[in-house]
């Protein structure tokens, strides 16, 4: 598009792909509901363009963490179903309750905060109780699971929520052979059949992450609740890698360069010269740094692609730019200042992809994406 803004980065989102991932994953779990989980900013693509985009694809749900990110969604028009999960005390369960937000429970006080939200608003309030099958993070523990499925159908009774969901969440997925899975699917049956024993009829019942969502469709349950594959990465690289389960990588991060240079042999390159150039070369800067989200982890490490060719950032990662050594490149006579730079993307063009990334620098390809700063803008095609 000629009239687009010349941007010194952007992060490119491809919303087809969010759509056509989330149709993928309704063909892959076709007994099961798909809650598209929109979290963090949609793990870094932006919240609204991209849970309406999963929404196109077939989502039902959108899952959220805070409240907050679920009365967004409300604001920006959104009217399906749509549940949120971290609470603390002093939520605005009220506006939650009005604007049909499902709300997850783990412990008394939290249903008791959202029972006191729906009497204000006259409103029966829907709530999912979550059990901790093994991930010792949210939910009621075997011990609390009893008592809190019988406060919840004592409120349920007096006509003030509807016990509707049920869930868990898994803590090693990503390996499928990890036996804690099937320890935590063992766990999170003996939940139902105490909550059912209990008199408890839940709408949905629902486990998978986007791992076990590919990987373990004896789990998908009445709803799967993915987040990273909806954004097109795969949370079990080892297996395969994004294209082996239809999906396709929405986020590319481009920049231009901003500077090329001739620099002598024996040069010291960004803070504490922990990259010293060996002959005359030539370098070039690129304006994107940690204040972006680029990990300071990646100095020395971190693949970049400058006009087709791939490079790694040479010396630290400063808080707005990178420098990256172009090596003398046969084609570096021709190389300027507004060149294009891929930091990475779908991988399609010999550009990194955000997995290559994870590996260089030693975490999850969830955090690379997720951390691009709020000062590098979206742009959505
Ligand atoms: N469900 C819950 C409770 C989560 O916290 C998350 C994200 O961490 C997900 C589902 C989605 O996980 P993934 O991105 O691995 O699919």
């Amino acid at each position: 598009d000629a009239n687009r803004p010349v941007l010194p980065a952007e992060a490119e989102i491809d919303l087809a792909a969010i759509r056509g991932n989330v149709a993928s994953l309704r063909a892959l779990a076709p007994s099961a509901e798909v809650m598209a989980v929109v979290k963090a900013d949609a793990y870094g693509h932006g919240l609204v363009p991209s849970a309406q985009a999963a929404r196109a694809g077939g989502a039902t749900w959108l899952g959220v963490a805070q409240l907050a990110e679920g009365l967004r969604l409300r604001a920006s028009g959104d009217t399906g179903r749509l549940l949120s999960w971290l609470h603390v005390p002093g939520d605005d369960f009220t506006a939650a309750v009005a604007a049909d937000i499902d709300l997850s429970a783990n412990a008394p006080w939290a249903l008791d905060e959202i029972a006191a939200a729906a009497r204000s608003t006259g409103r029966t309030a829907r709530v999912h109780l979550k059990i901790d099958t093994g991930l010792s993070r949210g939910g009621a523990t075997a011990d609390e699971w009893t008592e809190l499925v019988d406060h919840a159908l004592r409120l349920q009774a007096e006509g003030v929520l509807d016990l509707v969901g049920i869930w868990s969440h898994l803590a090693w997925a990503d390996d499928p052979r990890h036996p804690t899975t099937d320890r935590q699917a063992a766990a999170f049956e003996a939940a139902l059949a105490v909550a059912h024993d209990r008199g408890a009829r839940p709408q949905v019942r629902h486990l998978a992450n986007s791992a076990a969502a590919l990987t373990r469709p004896d789990l998908h349950y009445d709803l799967v609740r993915p987040g990273l594959a909806v954004y097109g990465l795969s949370p079990v690289p080892d297996v395969g890698p994004p294209a082996d389960f239809g999906l396709r990588p929405a986020m590319t991060l481009r920049a231009r360069l901003s500077l090329v240079k001739r620099v002598p042999a024996g040069s010291g390159v960004a803070y504490g010269h922990t990259y010293v150039t060996e002959r005359d070369t030539t370098l070039a800067l690129v304006p994107l740094g940690y204040g972006d989200g680029i990990p300071r982890a990646a100095g020395n490490v971190g693949p970049l692609q400058v006009a087709g060719r791939r490079h790694v950032i040479a010396g630290r990662v400063s808080m707005d730019q990178v420098v990256v050594d172009l090596d003398d490149r046969p084609d570096v006579a021709e190389l300027a200042a507004g060149d294009p730079v891929v930091v990475f993307g779908a991988g399609c063009d010999g550009e990194p992809t955000a997995q290559d990334w994870a590996e260089a620098i030693d975490t999850i390809c969830y955090e690379i994406v997720t951390r691009i700063g709020s000062r590098v803008p979206r742009t959505y095609v």
